[in-house]
């Protein structure tokens, strides 16, 4: 049985690690792609856990080596996929989930066009500005230059969701778990036929609802929020951020 490769992007601070996290203690038979980074360990961030942390100079060598299936320069820092991950991961059959920004996602759809790609928003950006506030008191810093430049890159990075065989809003974190399980097992279930052990039918149907080309009514009042389309579904030109004050 050959293991399935799930792409997971989303703009920073969406729930994106929390939805994978939850997932992983859920089901069996998917590892996570620990990737590469020469950005610096956050809160309690441990090197070989959450990512593997290294200088720009190793990083480069790398690069040059070709040990990255994909790679590409967020916020100023690289971030990585060794091919490693993926050989590991096929070597025991299981499935393989990347956690990777919108260029690293294309990347990796024109090497394996067979992987599945999700896509996860925040409902709105006055509720992703909160989130990615909690997250770095909680983390114990509150870099509001960093915050802001997270949530300005979000709705240019939303405008990729085009791309994204799935599309999960995560709002109600419960729900937006329940769906990306969902999407793993119908996935296992069409192209390896995995059973579903449990209620089959509402499963097959939850995943269904997040394809793309059945999300849009999900999708509207977040392209809306962001300012990427108008009321009336038209592309909008200038994006106003929403400035209030939690
Ligand atoms: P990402 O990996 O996409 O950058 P995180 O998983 O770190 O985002 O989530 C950012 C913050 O939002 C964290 O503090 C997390 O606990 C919180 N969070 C995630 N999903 C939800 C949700 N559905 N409702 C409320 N808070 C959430
Ligand atoms: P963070 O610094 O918040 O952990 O991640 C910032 C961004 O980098 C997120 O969009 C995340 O998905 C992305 N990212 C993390 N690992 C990789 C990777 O290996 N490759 C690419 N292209 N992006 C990554």
């Amino acid at each position: 049985m050959a293991g399935i490769l799930f792409i997971i992007s989303a703009p920073s601070g969406s729930g994106k690690s929390t939805l994978v996290s939850e997932v992983r203690k859920q089901l069996t038979g998917i590892d996570f792609s620990v990737s590469w980074t020469t950005r610096a360990p956050r809160g309690s961030e441990q090197d070989g856990r959450e990512y593997h942390f290294t200088t720009r100079e190793n990083f480069l060598q790398m690069i040059a080596a070709g040990e990255f299936l994909e790679y590409a320069e967020v916020f100023g820092n690289f971030y990585g996929t060794s091919r490693r991950s993926l050989e590991q991961a096929r070597a025991v059959h299981h499935d393989l989930l990347l956690d990777i920004d919108v260029q690293g996602a294309a990347q990796v759809r024109a090497a394996l066009a067979e992987a599945v790609s999700i896509f996860v928003l925040p409902p709105n950006p006055k509720v992703l500005r909160t989130r990615l506030r909690n997250r770095s008191r909680a983390e114990g810093h509150a870099d509001e230059a960093e915050l802001y430049r997270r949530l300005s890159e979000a709705s240019k990075e939303i405008e990729n969701y085009k791309e994204y065989g799935y599309i999960l809003v995560n709002d109600i974190l419960d729900r937006a778990v329940a769906q990306l399980e969902a999407i793993v097992q119908a996935e296992r279930f069409y192209r390896n036929g995995e059973p579903i052990a449990y209620r089959p039918g509402r499963v097959l149907e939850v995943a269904a609802a997040c394809r793309q080309s059945n999300a849009q009514d999900r999708l509207q009042p977040v392209l809306e929020a962001f300012g990427i389309i108008s009321s009336e579904g038209q592309p909008q030109l200038n994006f106003d951020e929403d400035h209030d004050d939690d």
